[in-house]
């Protein structure tokens, strides 16, 4: 009889002790991979990338909805607010350069994550900042 080897967790090989061997988010950026340390972009990432107009770390804006809506789901609100923060800023971002209307679901859920804490004040700021950023491409247009 061969010896037993425990099995290897997946993907694990190269993961530290005490490390999940299966990480779900990028640990660079933190968007939602289905496994490994880092995305396929933060492998590439040249430490002194800019991210265009419309961009968060290298990604169109609307590539973090996934991640957004899973940190939502986990209850980390505080990491939902800061990563949408960025998401509305790429989003104006977008519409003031390429006249794109912006991604209204980001101020929405910012505004949602404001109205379980209670600042009903920031939510109808962000349902302003999504009109303005909206209006301003009608304008333009
Ligand atoms: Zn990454």
């Amino acid at each position: 009889m061969a010896v037993q080897h425990s099995p290897l967790p997946l993907g694990g090989e190269r993961s530290q002790p005490g490390m999940a061997p299966l990480a779900r988010c990028c640990r660079r950026c933190g968007i939602i991979i289905g496994f490994g340390d880092r995305c396929d972009f933060c492998l590439r990432r040249p430490a002194d990338h800019e991210d265009a107009p419309g961009q968060h770390l290298g990604r169109h804006h609307t590539e973090w909805i996934p991640t957004v809506e899973a940190l939502i789901a986990d209850g980390d609100l505080d990491a939902a607010e800061f990563l949408l923060w960025r998401l509305v800023e790429a989003t104006e971002a977008e519409a003031r350069v390429a006249q794109v209307p912006p991604l209204e679901q980001h101020f929405r859920r910012l505004g949602w994550i404001a109205r379980q804490r209670g600042d009903e004040a920031l939510a109808t700021q962000l349902r302003k900042r999504s009109e303005k950023s909206k209006a301003s491409v009608r304008e333009a247009s």
